[in-house]
């Protein structure tokens, strides 16, 4: 076994887009193990919209990066080692660690991924993992939507606005998704089954919002924020709901951006807008988890991933999620499991 690592050290806080630099891949000693850890080889690291806000150090919900630690992502992967008796070589776990070959957890910080035969660890831990149960209880718990109601969801074709329509119209709404480019609007559509896709590259959001939602908009899920959110709240009815899951657009920003124009209809409009972060809700990971896995079964929820090789590609690779590069979640392949 080897006993050097690869690893992604935060250098230096982006201002705006991540630069070379930001960022060096380092090899050094794998640390040893205290009591209660366990040595990760870490098979997936997922690459999520979230990697630049902590990058930062702007106010947000968990510390951000400290200067000169290891990037911090979820991953998944295969103990190697372990000090901790849940833990046994083998076996393969997913949690925080980081943008490196190999991770010390503690052994609080992991769970134990079964093993689902004919569903790949990738599939498992990326597109019906964290963004699956961020769409879960986004639209589930703080919109509670009704039959024929309007739902229009940005970054339709992404991880988490993909699973977002597709539990939509489980529960009998319309869902009008909004995308980047023909391709993934066709996906959208013909794949996954959703009312119609705004291509925002190419077409005017507001006009064709107007055509496609004439008795206005009752959720709205916000991926995005920007112009998009702008063109969404400003056609949402009374009383419709909004959970504020991201905010991309803004995400490599360097300067504070105006709040919405649309403020005060959240007023006039008495529209609930919620912001949450997925682990609120870690508590109902199980059975969350166990529904999206029954309606995936059932061929109600489609995924797919976007596996990029290489721990050496990270910064590359996670820079395409703010241009719309990707297709699916994003996920890089340290080591095939
Ligand atoms: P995606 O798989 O959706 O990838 C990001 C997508 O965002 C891109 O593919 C691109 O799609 C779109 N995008 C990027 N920049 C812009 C822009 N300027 N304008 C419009 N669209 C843009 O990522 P996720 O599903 O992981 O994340 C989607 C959102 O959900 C993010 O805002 C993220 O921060 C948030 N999130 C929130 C969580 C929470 O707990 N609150 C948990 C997980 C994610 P396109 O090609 O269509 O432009």
């Amino acid at each position: 076994m080897t006993d050097m690592m690869q690893a992604w050290r935060l250098r230096s806080r982006p201002d705006g887009d991540i630069a070379d630099g930001d960022l060096e891949l380092v090899t050094e000693p794998i640390p040893s193990l205290s009591d209660g850890q366990v040595l990760v080889e870490v098979n997936y690291v997922s690459l999520d919209p979230t990697n630049r806000i902590w990058m930062s150090d702007m106010d947000q919900y968990m510390p951000p990066v400290a200067l000169g630690d290891i990037m911090r992502a979820g991953i998944a992967g295969t103990v190697l080692e372990s000090k901790h008796a849940k833990y046994t070589p083998g076996m393969t776990v997913g949690g925080l660690g980081g943008w490196a070959t190999h991770f010390v957890a503690d052994a609080a910080t992991i769970q134990p991924i079964p093993d689902v035969p004919g569903i790949s660890l990738a599939k498992i831990f990326g597109s019906l993992g964290g963004t699956a149960l961020t769409a879960y209880f986004g639209l589930l718990d703080i919109c509670d939507p009704q039959p024929g109601e309007t739902l229009v969801v940005s970054a339709a074709a992404g991880a988490v606005g993909s699973v977002v329509g597709q539990i939509g119209k489980i529960k009998g709404s319309r869902v009008i998704g909004i995308a980047g480019g023909p391709d993934k609007c066709a996906y959208v559509v013909d794949e996954l089954g959703f009312d119609a896709c705004i291509d925002y590259k190419n077409e005017d959001v507001g006009s064709r919002l107007d055509a496609l939602c004439p008795d206005g908009i009752d959720i709205n899920f916000e991926n995005v924020g920007g112009d998009i959110m702008e063109a969404v709240m400003s056609r949402m009815n009374d009383f419709s709901r909004m959970p504020l899951c991201g905010m991309i657009s803004t995400y490599n920003d360097s300067e504070d951006q105006p709040g919405p124009k649309s403020w005060p209809l959240i007023l006039m409009r008495r529209i609930k807008v919620q912001g949450f972060i997925v682990s609120d809700y870690a508590r109902d990971f199980g059975k969350a988890s166990m529904q999206i896995a029954q309606w995936a079964a059932e061929g109600k929820i489609k995924t797919r991933e976007d596996i990029r090789p290489g721990i050496e590609n990270a910064v590359t690779t996670v820079k395409d999620l703010y241009t719309g590069g990707n297709f699916g979640k994003l996920l890089l392949e340290v080591k095939a499991p």
